[in-house]
């Protein structure tokens, strides 16, 4: 049923909608992000670059093979993106992962993206911390570019089989063996043969995205490629 416009308003006005990234009130049509934030937002336009020029790529090569290596947004501490990210994970505002999946979805879409994946998958969490938290952060950016898209997602394709320590404060090498053995393959069947869009909500190390690749790539899937919300610079 569609709300009139009127009654959204008066909702409104007793529970104010604010904009996720800078906390001002949204007008009406705005989608949960302010036009003013979406406008300014650091979208690294990764997509348009050629392969040797686009910086993410140029980090998996001689480790990984990665058929695209795309990620929405820059990570920048105290800004947009970190609120952004802070309200994904900690507040459990999962229409983050949502709209901004949607949003770079169709943006990859219009580029021609779409048919080089047959099926997203996001990188799991350990089922004790999915229990704590309630949601998968990744999920919300996998189910959201799968609109976008109109490319089918998994949640399930990839399992956690052990609890991992916190990364901060640990080397690349220790980051690296912290994860390269925690992650395995729950659904082959699903993802034999299939050229898979990897998810997760911010790419630091890459470690992570790395270690599920490897696992994707063993059990058979045709080619791997990765998308985050937001990467850091290094
Ligand atoms: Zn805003």
């Amino acid at each position: 049923m569609l709300i009139p416009a009127a009654l959204s308003d008066f909702v409104s006005l007793i529970f104010p909608r604010t904009c996720l990234a800078c906390v001002e009130p949204l007008a009406r049509g705005e989608d949960h992000i302010c036009t003013s934030c979406r406008a300014q937002l650091p979208y690294t336009d990764y997509h348009k670059l050629p392969e040797p020029e686009n910086p993410l790529a140029r980090r998996f090569w001689g480790k990984l093979p990665v058929r695209h290596a795309l990620s929405y947004l820059r990570f920048l501490r105290h800004g947009r993106v970190q609120r952004l990210l802070h309200q994904l994970k900690y507040q459990g505002q999962s229409e983050v992962g949502l709209v901004l999946g949607r949003w770079y979805g169709a943006e990859l879409s219009s580029y021609g993206l779409a048919a080089d994946f047959d099926l997203i998958v996001p990188v799991p969490l350990h089922w004790k911390k999915l229990a704590k938290r309630g949601f998968n952060q990744a999920d919300s950016f996998a189910e959201g570019l799968s609109t976008g898209l109109v490319v089918p997602w998994r949640a399930h394709a990839l399992r956690r089989t052990e609890h991992t320590a916190s990364q901060t404060r640990k080397t690349r090498t220790e980051r690296w063996l912290n994860v390269a053995t925690v992650f395995e393959v729950a659904e082959p069947a699903a993802v034999i043969g299939q050229r898979i869009l990897l998810v997760d909500d911010v790419l630091t190390t890459g470690a992570t995205l790395e270690a599920c690749a490897i696992v994707l790539l063993a059990a058979g899937c045709a080619e791997v490629s990765v998308a985050t919300i937001a990467c850091a610079d290094r």
